[in-house]
């Protein structure tokens, strides 16, 4: 008999879907593996919880992302909140909000709910509805913006202050465009390099002299988001402090500096709960017998791996991540588990659509579950996240809203199935309720 790690529950895939299950899942006592291939979209992604922005054909944004499950939900019956319903979204946002006030970047928080979506700049000077964001963007409200000074540094060659604040400007925002140098000894540098160098109490306060200069009488200053890794909100207030203004980020291509705190927390968290991380590790084959999954084994760069669990949690992504695959015969497979997909355009309909940027034929595409969100035909398989059917969440903006909430739901499911109790949320960290609509 080959050897094999065994626990109660393995988890596929360390996106924010995976991990938000492998967390509760842990704090509930349950023995959890995860297991990636990489790190997942967190650390491409703002950080921002998107959980209903926009109606797909609609131009205006949604108002309200509780409202705004519903409506999604009314016209596409097979949605993801279909099955997950308000209230595990609400729930989830309360868990993540008192996740990340206790986690290891001692005051950097969420804030935000369900009553109204946040409208936050975006490097184009766009302004997109979010649900909930770090306390870092939040001041970047559109609501509360009158004269803003867009800031950006040389050596972050993608982020181009003149475009952000011209597209501001036509939004009917006041805004202006400046530089600051951060010196890092070479002509180009990432954003997390530049987060890295704003960690250093010094280099900050050099930058924050070198901002009071040309900031102007704007009312505030919003800068790329590279505002610390490990010291975050302390660079943030220092900032804000010497400024006398509020100071808000921006997002950047990747890789994202609050993804990366985010993804940093929800590893921290799982930690702390007891929970096991293997990355860098692809599952390439799996056994079973009848409708249960028994093992799953992995190519790492060292030797491969056997990992068994009475119970395992598929949140390993859609065609992004590699998880959809789609042929040069049009041909869609679940490249992990080999698990029957839905949402396929019917025989015969176009494949693609000549819109780049319309909902494509195959975006609706994941694997099929029962309404607990067991997969079909996997009878000890629960699906979460980007591989659930159903969603478009690039033209919804509901990514991060549906992986989150649906892990947290799976985790509930499993637990009864293992035997372990998940805390009720009221009793997490102090999460600050209000944050979280009624
Ligand atoms: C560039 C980018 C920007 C985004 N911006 C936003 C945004 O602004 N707002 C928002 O709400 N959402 C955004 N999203 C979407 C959002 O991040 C995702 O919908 C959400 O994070 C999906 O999470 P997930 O955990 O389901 O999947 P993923 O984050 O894709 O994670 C999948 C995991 O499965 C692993 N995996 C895949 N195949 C295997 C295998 N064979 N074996 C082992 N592991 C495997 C991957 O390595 C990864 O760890 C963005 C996504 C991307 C890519």
């Amino acid at each position: 008999m080959r050897g094999a790690l065994r626990s109660d529950v393995v988890v596929i895939g360390a996106g924010s879907a995976g991990l938000t299950a492998a967390i509760r899942l842990a704090q509930a006592g349950a023995q959890v593996t995860v297991i990636a291939k990489g790190s997942g979209s967190t650390q491409l992604a703002p950080g921002w919880i998107d959980v209903a922005g926009y109606m797909p054909g609609e131009r205006a944004p949604l108002a309200s992302p509780r409202r705004g499950i519903e409506r999604l939900v009314a016209r596409w019956p097979d949605h993801p909140y279909a099955l997950l319903g308000v209230q595990a979204v609400k729930d989830t946002l309360a868990w993540l909000l008192a996740t990340v006030a206790a986690g290891p970047l001692a005051g950097y928080t969420y804030s935000g709910g369900l009553d109204a979506n946040m409208r936050l700049v975006t490097a184009l000077g766009g302004l997109r509805p979010s649900a909930c964001a770090p306390v870092t963007f939040t001041a970047g409200e559109a609501a509360g913006l009158r004269r803003v000074a867009i800031v950006g540094v040389p050596a972050l060659r993608d982020f181009h202050p003149r475009l952000c604040a011209d597209n501001l400007l036509a939004a009917g925002i006041e805004a202006s465009a400046h530089s600051v140098a951060l010196d890092l000894g070479r002509a180009d540098a990432s954003a997390l390099a530049l987060a890295r160098a704003l960690d250093d109490t010094r280099a900050r306060r050099a930058f924050a002299a070198s901002l009071a200069a040309v900031v102007g009488a704007s009312d505030a200053v919003g800068l790329p988001a590279i505002l610390g890794l490990h010291e975050a909100p302390a660079v943030h207030s220092e900032l804000q402090e010497r400024l006398g203004r509020p100071v808000f980020e921006i997002p950047t291509l990747p890789p994202s500096v609050p993804g990366l705190r985010l993804y940093e927390i929800l590893r921290h968290a799982l930690r702390a709960a007891g929970g096991r991380l293997v990355l860098g590790a692809s599952v390439v084959s799996h056994e079973r017998s009848g409708e249960r999954v028994t093992r799953v084994d992995t190519a790492t760069a060292g030797s491969p791996s056997g990992y068994e669990a009475e119970q395992y949690v598929l949140a390993s992504g859609g065609f992004h991540s590699g998880a959809l695959e789609l042929d040069s015969h049009w041909q869609a497979r679940e490249a992990v588990l080999g698990l029957p997909l839905a949402g396929l355009p019917r025989e015969g309909a176009p494949r693609f659509v000549a819109d780049y940027f319309d909902e494509q034929p195959f975006s609706r595409v994941g694997v099929a579950v029962h309404a607990d969100l067991r997969a079909v035909g996997a009878a000890n398989v629960f699906v979460a996240g980007a591989s659930l059917p159903g969603a478009v969440p690039w033209r919804e903006a509901s990514g991060e809203g549906i992986a989150l909430a649906s892990g947290y739901r799976v985790a509930e499911l499993v637990a009864a199935e293992v035997g372990a109790t998940p805390a009720p949320q009221s009793s997490g960290a102090a999460a600050p309720a209000e944050g979280v609509g009624a």
